[in-house]
């Protein structure tokens, strides 16, 4: 096998050599081949910042190499901007590097074409984003690259520009990243947006955490330490306790929701994260944290037995701690925790020894996907668009068990309407926990919700209306009341006719 000659450029040895970690040779060469073939193809274009175009591709592919994803990912990220911006058309990357490839760069392709300016672009934005997702995931995930290392370089461009680039990726592909799991992506979208669309609060946010930091580093060092050794002692497999701190818009949103005067109730600007070998030591880390520090009353939450529609697993508990300080702790495994990171692009992920891990169920994300784009195909107010997809997520079950992903506040009548249409429509009650509640009650995570129907109901009430939080139960009372009320009409009008 030849040698990789390697050209004096320090962006692609940084590549190559992250994907040594996890790559075969023939992988490599491959690698090193595709920067030829886009350089070739970028020459003599530059960034509005001056660098030569091609070290955006190698950062894009970079980032993605950093979190080990599959070559194939890599490759089409290599080549991400090549039909679109230079003369070499999508049938030439076709020939050169197969269908596949070609397939991942043409998805890209298709995400960057916006028409619409305002409210449209928006829209327009967001349902390409669903096609996208719905095709192939991939092609996201590759974006979503794109974009971290255009937000990271946006200071090179005009005022207007650079704050469309950073709102939408504030609300569009951060929420999106976050639907699908992808915790690592979603932060970094967020924090480099957030100095862009906020800075003064960026400011304000970033001294509370370093005063946070400067204040307690020493004392959360002797916790951790203390953590350690009663683990160690009770024989518990772990393998790392560190600090985690909260991103700065994370942080920024939990101090609007509690008022500025209430920073101090704010608990984990920095949490302390065990990670241990498996899902019993998870709880026999708990019970240790717990024996040492009394637990707050309703902070201690189950995400292992309960994950988050995200697929998010861990054991969080917030603690009367050392000295009387309130501390969180967020307890999980190594394969909780790479997914937590990674999310639905763990799917592509390659292990430290370069063994491919076991593939996950995507379908459900390709389902979300292809609801969302029939959603968006029949709104257009703004607010009503984001009612679904952004809203913060529960968990209920039914009777049987089986888990339904609501939003928050949803009723037993947007669950009805989730089980069928003929459960909506014939929904007369609902037991939520074995208690009788009225339909329009807001269900909780972890409700077992039990539909009461009536075979003889003629049909929703235009009440509900008023109450549901879903829009696929909405837009089905609503066909559902049109079709009533124009059947009642028929039958008055049909048996004589009369002029209107
Ligand atoms: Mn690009």
């Amino acid at each position: 096998m030849r040698e990789i000659i390697l050209k004096n450029d320090p962006e692609l040895k940084d590549l190559l050599d992250e994907l040594k970690n996890y790559c075969r040779k023939d992988d490599l060469i491959m690698a090193r081949l595709v920067y030829d073939f886009a350089d070739k193809a970028h020459e003599g274009q530059m960034r509005k910042s001056g660098v030569p175009y091609i070290k955006h591709c190698l950062a894009t592919a970079y980032i993605l190499a950093k979190m080990k994803i599959d070559i194939g990912i890599i490759i089409a990220a290599l080549l991400h901007d090549v039909p679109e911006d230079t003369h070499v058309t999508l049938e030439e990357v076709e020939k050169n590097f197969g269908h596949d490839v070609a397939s991942l760069v043409k998805g890209v392709t298709k995400l960057g074409k916006l028409k619409y300016r305002g409210v449209e672009r928006y829209i327009e934005n967001l349902r390409k984003m669903f096609v996208a997702m719905a095709e192939d995931i991939r092609v996201m995930i590759i974006k979503f690259a794109d974009r971290i290392n255009n937000l990271a370089t946006l200071d090179a461009l005009p005022p207007k520009k650079r704050h469309r680039i950073a709102l939408e990726s504030l609300e569009i592909y951060a929420p999106i990243a976050n639907r699908l799991g992808m915790g690592e992506f979603k932060s970094l979208l967020e924090d480099l947006s957030f100095p862009h669309i906020y800075p003064k609060e960026y400011e304000k946010v970033f001294q509370v955490r370093q005063d946070y930091l400067a204040g307690q580093q020493a004392y959360l060092d002797r916790v951790m330490q203390i953590a350690r050794e009663e683990m160690t002692a009770a024989g518990i497999n772990w393998s790392d306790v560190h600090g985690r701190e909260k991103t700065l818009y994370s942080l920024y949103k939990k101090i609007l929701s509690k008022g500025w005067d209430n920073v101090d109730k704010v608990y984990d600007i920095v949490a302390i994260r065990i990670i241990v070998g498996d899902v019993g030591d998870c709880y026999a880390a708990l019970g240790i944290i717990h024996k040492l520090w009394r637990p707050l009353k309703g902070r201690i939450k189950d995400y292992i037995s309960q994950p988050k529609p995200n697929g998010y697993k861990s054991l969080h508990t917030t603690v009367f701690c050392a000295e009387g300080r309130i501390v969180e702790f967020q307890i999980r495994d190594a394969e909780m925790h790479g997914e937590a990171e990674h999310g639905i692009a763990a799917h592509w992920h390659y292990d430290e020894q370069g063994a491919k891990i076991p593939a996950r169920d995507i379908n459900w994300a390709v389902e979300l996907a292809s609801i969302q784009k029939n959603i968006l195909e029949k709104i257009s107010d703004l607010n009503e668009l984001k009612v679904d997809f952004f809203r913060n997520r529960i968990f209920v079950f039914t009777p049987q068990g089986d888990v339904m992903d609501l939003p928050e506040d949803a009723t037993p009548i947007d669950f009805a309407y989730n089980i069928h249409t003929d459960v909506g429509n014939h929904c007369n009650g609902a037991k939520v926990n074995d208690q009788m509640v009225s339909l329009d009650a807001p269900l909780k995570s972890g409700d077992v919700v039990e539909i009461i129907m009536d075979k003889n109901r003629k049909g929703p009430s235009p009440d509900w209306l008023k109450t549901v939080k879903t829009h696929s139960a909405k837009s089905r009372i609503k066909s559902n009341l049109k079709h009533s009320r124009s059947s009642l009409w028929l039958q008055m009008i049909l048996p004589k006719p009369k002029k209107k």
